[in-house]
């Protein structure tokens, strides 16, 4: 078997596993249309079928498709040989029926008994895929395959992700969103929110330390030629203290010499 058919079937199968109930030994249902084709392929479906699953698998049928088999068989021996081979399950119909329809009403209380069912009847097909949890078997030439679970089998397990997961937002879903985001502030608030973040902070107060040092150091200046500057009166005195020049401390010296006096 190739690698992606079985990886396929294991994935359907645990599909089935995980949200149907499906265990080993899989019920394999079979039907007429189903041994008409082994039989006319040679596939030895007792082998192949549990091969196929990877799995132990009881293959069953019913009284009534085997009475229908009998009527049309008669051309085709072989694929009422084969069915004979198979457990028969009590479908309990006193009159038989047609066997797409048994099969129908076996599976009708939401498949409880996890049938597989193994059918090559078109038309069964299609009905079975409408309902839930139901996996269908068919030979594809030689090869048994199980089909992919059908839609109703996928919704019923996540009815809630189709209904509530849009693939796109239409324009008309999107202008209500944006006035359902201004009735609530949601949208203000998240323009502000940017602003607020790279406001830088400034500095209102010059550092206290940087300030005493500014103070202190005119006002040790100002202590210095506090004397002479009280003598001469003039501010002019201040200047010339800086240029510092001999002549001049010497002028200051005497005036605060006579003043002291
Ligand atoms: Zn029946």
């Amino acid at each position: 078997m190739k690698i992606t058919r079985y990886k396929k079937v294991q994935k359907y199968l645990k599909f089935y596993y995980n949200n149907y109930g499906f265990r080993q030994p899989y019920q394999v249902l079979i039907d007429g249309t189903f041994c008409f084709a082994a039989f006319k392929e040679q596939v030895n479906i007792r082998d192949q079928l549990p091969k196929y699953l990877n799995g132990q698998a009881k293959l069953l049928t019913t009284r009534c498709i085997i009475i229908e088999t009998e009527k049309v068989a008669k051309k085709t021996h072989g694929a009422l040989t084969i069915l004979k081979q198979f457990g028969i399950h009590e479908c309990g119909h006193k009159e038989p029926i047609p066997g797409n329809k048994c099969i129908s009403t076996m599976i009708s209380k939401g498949n409880e008994k996890h049938y597989i069912v193994a059918s090559q009847d078109r038309d069964l097909q299609e009905r079975l895929r409408k309902k839930a949890g139901v996996p269908i078997l068919y030979l594809h030439n030689k090869s048994p395959t199980l089909e992919k679970p059908s839609k109703p089998s996928y919704d019923k397990v996540n009815p809630t992700i189709e209904a509530n997961a849009p693939t796109f937002i239409s324009n008309t879903q999107n202008e209500m969103l944006k006035k359902m985001k201004k009735a609530l502030g949601v949208e203000e608030e998240e323009k502000v929110r940017p602003k607020i973040i790279p406001k830088k902070k400034k500095h209102k107060n010059p550092n206290p330390l940087s300030c005493k040092k500014k103070k202190k150091k005119p006002a040790g200046r100002g202590d210095r030629p506090n004397g002479p500057k009280g003598v001469s009166e003039n501010g002019k005195i201040k200047k010339q203290d800086r240029n510092k020049s001999k002549h001049f401390k010497d002028k200051l010296a005497n005036a605060a010499a006579t003043n002291s006096q």
